[in-house]
């Protein structure tokens, strides 16, 4: 058994000189398309929570989930944890939320990323898979896009110079 206490990332920050301690963790209350609607068009969104959103665009409806995306940092116990926003395909939606009382967890769904992140590149749209949990805990999410530096860094990990570095541009933006 390792001792918990000696793998919890913390840090000195550069920024604003306080010691910043717990794995970071940032959440976006919304998909970034519902961010960017004008004012005139709110009342498109048919419905909002803070694991689901649809909003009607013509005669489309786009279909949003709420799902972790799990960043190791090597040498923490815990992950760098972004909670962001996946649109879904209308049967996936309906898949996802009519399952959520009995979880397959070999079960996954095809979404496109919807959270544009600070510090990475463009991440809007980047191919992704949800895969749901048990026990109300909120879907993780895989990316399938290779040679994208958010794919590579959840796919293998990242170092605790770059958590920090991620931390510093997400909590003191410029
Ligand atoms: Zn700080």
């Amino acid at each position: 058994m390792k001792s918990k206490s000696s793998n919890i990332f913390s840090f000195k920050c550069s920024c604003c000189g306080e010691l910043h301690e717990g794995s970071p963790s940032f959440a976006f209350p919304a998909p970034t398309y519902v961010n960017q609607l004008p004012e005139s068009e709110k009342d498109n969104i048919i419905e909002s929570g803070e694991d689901l959103f649809k909003v009607k665009d013509g005669d489309n409806i786009h279909h949003f989930i709420r799902a972790c995306l799990e960043v190791p940092i090597l040498g923490c116990d815990e992950p760098f944890i972004w909670g962001i926003w996946v649109s879904l395909s209308a049967q996936n939606f309906n898949r996802y939320v009519t399952g959520w009382d009995d979880v397959d967890e070999s079960d996954s769904y095809f979404g496109w990323f919807s959270s544009k992140l600070p510090y990475y590149d463009d991440t809007l749209s980047l191919k992704a898979q949800v895969r749901p949990r048990k026990n109300g805990i909120r879907p993780y999410l895989e990316i399938e896009q290779d040679g994208h530096e958010l794919a590579n860094d959840l796919n293998t990990y990242i170092s605790i110079e770059k958590a920090q570095r991620i931390a510093e541009f997400c909590m003191h933006p410029k």
